[in-house]
C-alpha cells in the first residue's frame, strides 16, 4: 500500500472520528437537556396538584364574586380567605423553592377572558392573562405540563392543576412556572459533566479507533512490502536459476550436437575428450539440481532433525580422509586437530556432515599447491567449536556480509553454484549454532560453527 493512500486514510479516519465526536456531543447536549426539561415538568406538575389539592374549596372562586375588580386590591388584601389561601401558596413555594410564579387562574365570565386570581406576586389581582403567556384554552380547563414557551419576560416552562370546590367542579387553575434561565442555572453543571463524560469518552474510543486504523494500514503497508520482496526474490532466483542451468545446458547441446554431425572423422582421443566434457557438464547440473532441491527443502522447513548424540571428532576424522586425496592432488595438505576425548555433540549427523562436507570442498577450491587446511574441534563454554581453517586467496571485506546469501559469489570465486554456504547457514540455523567467518584476502579464511553437548 502506497504512503500517500495510508495518510488519505489516516485523515479520512480522524476527520470522520471529529464528526462522529461533534454529532455524539451535540446529540447528548439536546437529549440531556430534553430529560432534565422533563423532570423539570414532572416536578412542577406534582407541586400544582399538591398546592391545587391544598386551596381547593368553595372560597376561592367565592373570592372573584366578592371582589370582582382589580381596582380593589387592597379590600381583597385584608380578606381572611385571600390570606389563607395566598400563605398556603407562598409556603408551597418557599418549601417547595419553585424560582417564579405561582398564581390561580379563572375565567372572567364579563370579558369571557384568563385572569389571575391570587398570586405569589404582588397586584396581579384579576389581571389578565395575554399575549405570549396565554396558552391554549383547552390547558386552563382540564390542566397538565407545558413544556417551553415564551412569556413576556422569557422563556418559560410551567404546570396547571384544576382547583376544585367541594362539588367537585373546577372553580380554577393552579399554574407554577419556572423560568428557562433558572431551569438552566440549576441543570447546567449536570449536563455540562455528563457532556465532558460523553466527550472523553468519545475521544478514547476514537483514539483507540484510529491507533487500531494506524496498525491495520501499517501491517498491511509491511504485508506489501514482504510481497514486493518476495516478488523480487522469485525473480531474482528465477534469473539465476536459469542462467546458471542455460551455461551448462549450452555446452552439452553443443558437444552432443558436433558428436553427431561430425560422427566418424572425429577421433577416438577427441570423442572421448567431447564426451568427457559433456559428462562435466550434466555433473554441474546435477549438482546445481540437488543443491537447489536440497535448499528448498531446507528453507520451507520441510527437512526434519534428528537429533542424535554422537563424537564430533570422529565424524571430523572421516571426512577429512575423504578429501585428502584431492588435497594431496592439489598440493594441499589436510590436519585435523581435536582432544582425544571430547563430550558428544547433539546434533543431526548427516547434515553436520554436509556441513564440514561444504566448507571443507570450499577451502580445498580456494586454496593452491603448498597451502594447508585445518579443521579444529574443542570445547568452549559447554558447547563444541568447530573450526575449518585454509590459508588459501581469503575473501574480500565486502563480500563478507553477503557469504551465506543465495546464490552470492564473491568477486574472486571458483566456478560454483553460490548455494553451499547457504545450505550451510540453513542447516546451523536448524541447529541454533552460533557461526561465523573470518578471513584476510590473501591470507586464508576460517569459518567457526558450534553444537550443543
Ligand atoms: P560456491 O558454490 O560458489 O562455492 P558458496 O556458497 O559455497 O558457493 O560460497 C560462496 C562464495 O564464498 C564463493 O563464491 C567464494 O567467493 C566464497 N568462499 C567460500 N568459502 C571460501 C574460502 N574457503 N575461501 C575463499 N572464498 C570462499
Amino acid at each position: 500500500m502506497k504512503k500517500k493512500s495510508t495518510k488519505n486514510i489516516l485523515t479520512y479516519t480522524m476527520i470522520a472520528i471529529a464528526l462522529i465526536a461533534t454529532y455524539v456531543t451535540i446529540n447528548s447536549y439536546y437529549t440531556q437537556l430534553a430529560i432534565y426539561q422533563e423532570k423539570e415538568l414532572f416536578k412542577l406538575d406534582c407541586i400544582a396538584n399538591a398546592v391545587a389539592y391544598k386551596i381547593s374549596g368553595e372560597e376561592h372562586s367565592g373570592l372573584v364574586d366578592k371582589y370582582p375588580s382589580q381596582a380593589l386590591l387592597d379590600q381583597v388584601k385584608k380578606d381572611s380567605i385571600f390570606m389563607k389561601i395566598y400563605q398556603q401558596m407562598f409556603m408551597a413555594k418557599e418549601m417547595t423553592k419553585v424560582p417564579s410564579s405561582m398564581f390561580t387562574v379563572v375565567k372572567d365570565s364579563a370579558s369571557n377572558k384568563f385572569v389571575k386570581v391570587i398570586s405569589t406576586n404582588d397586584n396581579e389581582w384579576l389581571s389578565e392573562l395575554s399575549g405570549k403567556s396565554r396558552q391554549p384554552d383547552s390547558v386552563y380547563t382540564k390542566g397538565g405540563m407545558i413544556g417551553l414557551y415564551e412569556a413576556e419576560d422569557g422563556l418559560h416552562l410551567g404546570a396547571l392543576s384544576p382547583v376544585m370546590s367541594g362539588e367537585g367542579e373546577v372553580v380554577g387553575m393552579l399554574q407554577v412556572e419556572e423560568s428557562f434561565d433558572s431551569f438552566m442555572s440549576k441543570a447546567q453543571g449536570q449536563i455540562y459533566t455528563n457532556l465532558m463524560i460523553t466527550l472523553v469518552f468519545v475521544i478514547v474510543i476514537g483514539i483507540l479507533m484510529f491507533l487500531s486504523v494506524k496498525n491495520i494500514l501499517k501491517r498491511q503497508e509491511k504485508l506489501a512490502e514482504e510481497k514486493l520482496e518476495l516478488e523480487n526474490f522469485r525473480r531474482e532466483l528465477l534469473a539465476n536459476i536459469s542462467h546458471d542451468l542455460r551455461t551448462p545446458l549450452a555446452g552439452i547441446h553443443g558437444y552432443i550436437e558436433t558428436l553427431l554431425i561430425k560422427k566418424d572423422s572425429l577421433d577416438e582421443a577427441t570423442r572421448e575428450k567431447y564426451l568427457s566434457t559433456t559428462l562435466q557438464g550434466t555433473d554441474k547440473l546435477k549438482t546445481l539440481v540437488d543443491e537447489l532441491f536440497e535448499l528448498s527443502k531446507l528453507e520451507s522447513k520441510e527437512t526434519t532433525i534428528h537429533i542424535e548424540p554422537f563424537y564430533i571428532q570422529d565424524l571430523v576424522h572421516d571426512i577429512a580422509n575423504q578429501f585428502k586425496l584431492s588435497g594431496s592432488e592439489k598440493g594441499v595438505g589436510i590436519c585435523v586437530e581435536s582432544p582425544e576425548q571430547l563430550p558428544l555433540v547433539k546434533a543431526d549427523l548427516a547434515l553436520i556432515d554436509r556441513v564440514l562436507h561444504n566448507l571443507l570442498s570450499n577451502a580445498l577450491k580456494y586454496c593452491s599447491k603448498g597451502d594447508k587446511v585445518t579443521i579444529g574441534v574443542r570445547e568452549v563454554a559447554g558447547k563444541i567449536q568447530i573450526s575449518v581453517t585454509d590459508t588459501g586467496s581469503g575473501i574480500a571485506a565486502e563480500d563478507i556480509p553477503h557469504l551465506f546469501d543465495r546464490f552470492y559469489k564473491g568477486r574472486s570465486s571458483q566456478p560454483g553454484t553460490g548455494l553451499g554456504l547457504a545450505i550451510v547457514k540453513n542447516i546451523l540455523v536448524l541447529h541454533d549454532s552460533q557461526y561465523q567467518v573470518q578471513s584476510v584476502l590473501g591470507e586464508g579464511t576460517q569459518f567457526t560453527f558450534s553444537l550443543n553437548i
